[in-house]
C-alpha cells in the first residue's frame, strides 16, 4: 500500500477496557496527523498497532500469535511496520521484541504520543525500537484523537489508580493518579459538543476519586455539575466509580443535574468483607448496599450495574453465600461476572488457596443464573415505560432481518425499536414505548411516539458522506475478561460500562 509517508495506510487492533479503547482513537488521530491514513478491508496495512491488554487470560499467547500471523506480510512488504503498545508492552518490555523480532515499535502506556516518531526512528535506523516510560509526560488527552462514535464521546479526567487491589495489574502498569485540570476537561467537552457529541462518558480507572490530586475531595461532584451546565450536552455518564469514593455529594450532584443519566456501574467484586478486605478493597457489604439504598432514595429510576469475580483465592462457599446475598438485596440491572484466574504480576495470583477450577465454574453458574432471573425481573418493570431512545450503530445484529433499530435509552439500558417511518439516523433521539423485556434488552415493537433529529445525527450523516478510507469503523466497547465473562456481559456495549479490570 503506500509510497510515502503521506500515503501510509494504518489499522489498530486493541485489546481490553474502555480506556484502551479511548487510547486508541488517541493513536488514530496521532497517526493521521503524521499522514496515515486508516487501512480500507482490502490488502495488507503499511502499519499494524496492537493496543494490548494485560489483563486477560493468556493475553500473551494471543499477542504472539497475532504477531506470527503478520510474519509473512511483513516478508512480503518489507517497508510495512509493527508496532506493540498498551499494558503488555508495558509489561513485557524488550521480551516483545526477542520473542518476535519482526515488530518495530514497541511503547508503553505513558508515551502514546511518541508512536510515530519512535516509528520514524526505527525506518531510518532500521531497528526496533522500544521506548518504556515509568510515568506519564503529556496526559493523553491533549493528544489529537480520532473518535469512534459522531454522537457519544470518551473524556478522560484522570489516568492511573492510588490503589492497590490484590487482583489488578492497573497500578503496576499505568501508575499513579493524575487527574485532568477541570477547565481543560471541560472545554474539551464543549469542543466535543461542538462536534456534534451529544454524550460523553467520563473516564478513569477510579473515576470518583478524581480530586485527589487536584486537593479536593468535592471535585468530582462539581465537575459532574459543571459539565451538566454545557449547552448542547444531552447525556453525561462516567465509569468506573469506586465505593469507598462515593460520597454523598455526588449522589446529589447525579440526581440533580438534569443530563446526568441515572446510571450507575459501581464495582462490588465480592459481598464478602472477609474477601473484600483480601482484595484490599476498603469498604464493605454493608457501606456498598448503603451507597446503593442512597442512591434509589435520590433517584428510584436509577439502573445499577456492577462486576463481581467469583472464586478469589480463599473464598469459601460462606464467602460466595454473601456475594449472592448482596447480589439478592442490590437488584443489579445487570452484573459483569468473573471467574477468578490468576494474573501475573499481582497479589493474589502468589495467595495460597487457589480455588479449584471446578468449584469457581459452579458457583460461578449459580450467581450467573440468579443474576438473570434480577435482570429480568428488574426489565420487565421498564413495560409500559415511554422512553427517550438515544439511536445507535451496530448494536442491534438482527435489526435488519426484523425491521428494528436499536439504542440506549437514558439508564443505559438496550432498546430495539419497530424502524420509524421517517428516516432516522445514529445520534438521533426517538420516543417509544417499552412492550416487551427480555433479560438483556427491552422491545419497542408499537409506532415511534416522537422522532428528534439531532446535531449528532447531522454529525453522523456528514461522517458517512466522508471518503471510505476516512470513515472510522464501530468498536464494540465491553468489558475485559478476568475468566470467562458472563452471558450478561453482553448488553453494555455503549460507552458506559466498567473499567479496566473492574475497579
Ligand atoms: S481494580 Fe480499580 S481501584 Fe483497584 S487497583 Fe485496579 S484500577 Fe485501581
Amino acid at each position: 500500500m503506500g509510497t510515502s509517508q503521506d500515503s501510509k495506510s494504518y489499522k489498530v487492533v486493541t485489546y481490553g477496557c474502555q480506556m484502551n479503547v479511548h487510547d486508541s482513537e488517541r493513536l488514530s488521530g496521532l497517526l493521521e496527523d503524521a499522514g496515515y491514513v486508516k487501512a480500507g478491508q482490502e490488502g495488507d496495512p503499511d502499519l499494524v498497532v496492537f493496543n494490548t491488554c494485560a489483563v486477560r487470560e493468556n493475553a500473551d499467547n494471543k499477542l504472539y500469535g497475532n504477531l506470527g500471523q503478520l510474519a509473512p506480510a511483513k516478508t512480503r512488504n518489507k517497508d510495512m511496520q509493527i508496532a506493540v503498545g498498551g499494558c503488555l508492552a508495558q509489561k513485557d518490555r524488550d521480551t516483545i521484541v526477542r520473542r518476535a523480532p519482526w515488530v518495530d515499535v514497541v511503547f508503553g502506556t505513558h508515551n502514546i504520543g511518541h508512536l510515530p516518531a519512535l516509528l520514524e526512528r526505527a525506518r531510518i535506523e532500521q531497528q526496533a525500537q522500544v521506548e518504556i516510560l515509568e510515568s506519564l509526560e503529556t496526559f493523553p488527552s491533549t493528544l489529537p484523537t480520532r473518535r469512534e462514535s459522531a454522537y457519544a464521546a470518551w473524556v478522560a479526567i484522570s489516568v492511573g489508580c492510588n490503589n492497590t487491589c490484590t487482583f489488578c495489574i492497573v497500578p503496576a502498569l499505568r501508575g499513579k493518579e493524575e487527574d485532568r485540570r477541570p477547565g481543560d476537561v471541560l472545554s474539551e467537552i464543549e469542543a466535543l459538543v461542538g462536534e456534534g457529541v451529544i454524550e460523553v462518558t467520563l473516564l478513569g480507572q477510579n473515576v470518583n476519586s478524581y480530586g485527589s490530586d487536584l486537593g479536593d475531595r468535592e471535585a468530582f461532584s462539581k465537575l459532574l455539575r459543571a459539565a451538566g451546565q454545557i449547552d448542547g450536552l444531552e447525556r453525561i455518564r462516567f465509569t468506573s466509580p469506586h465505593p469507598r469514593d462515593f460520597t454523598d455529594d455526588v449522589i446529589a450532584a447525579m440526581a440533580e443535574t438534569p443530563n446526568v443519566m441515572h446510571q450507575l456501574h459501581m464495582p462490588m467484586q465480592s459481598g464478602s468483607d472477609k474477601v473484600l478486605k483480601a482484595m484490599k478493597r476498603s469498604y464493605r457489604q454493608e457501606r456498598f448496599l448503603g451507597i446503593i439504598e442512597k442512591v434509589r432514595a435520590a433517584m428510584p429510576d436509577a439502573a445499577i450495574s456492577t462486576d463481581i469475580i467469583v472464586g478469589f483465592p480463599g473464598e469459601t462457599e460462606e464467602d460466595f453465600e454473601q456475594t449472592m446475598h448482596a447480589v439478592r438485596e442490590a437488584r443489579f440491572a445487570n452484573a459483569f461476572t468473573f471467574q477468578y484466574s490468576k494474573r501475573p504480576g499481582t497479589p493474589a495470583a502468589e495467595m495460597d488457596d487457589q480455588i479449584p477450577k471446578a468449584v469457581v465454574t459452579e458457583r460461578y453458574n449459580r450467581l450467573i443464573a440468579l443474576q438473570e432471573e434480577i435482570s429480568w425481573e428488574e426489565n420487565k418493570k421498564q413495560v409500559g415505560r415511554t422512553l427517550e431512545i438515544l439511536v445507535a450503530e451496530g448494536e442491534g445484529k438482527k435489526d435488519d432481518r426484523t425491521d428494528r433499530l436499536s439504542g440506549r435509552a437514558p439508564d443505559n439500558r438496550l432498546v430495539h425499536f419497530t424502524r420509524p417511518a421517517s428516516p432516522v439516523r445514529p445520534g438521533d433521539v426517538v420516543t417509544v414505548e417499552i412492550t416487551y423485556a427480555a433479560p438483556h434488552h427491552l422491545l419497542a415493537e408499537g409506532p415511534t411516539l416522537a422522532v428528534r433529529r439531532t446535531r449528532a445525527g447531522d454529525a453522523w450523516e456528514k461522517r458517512q458522506a466522508a471518503p471510505a478510507g476516512a470513515k472510522p469503523a464501530g468498536v464494540m466497547l465491553g468489558l475485559p475478561t478476568i475468566g470467562a465473562p458472563s452471558p450478561a456481559a453482553a448488553p453494555a456495549a455503549a460507552p458506559a460500562a466498567g473499567g479496566c479490570c473492574g475497579d
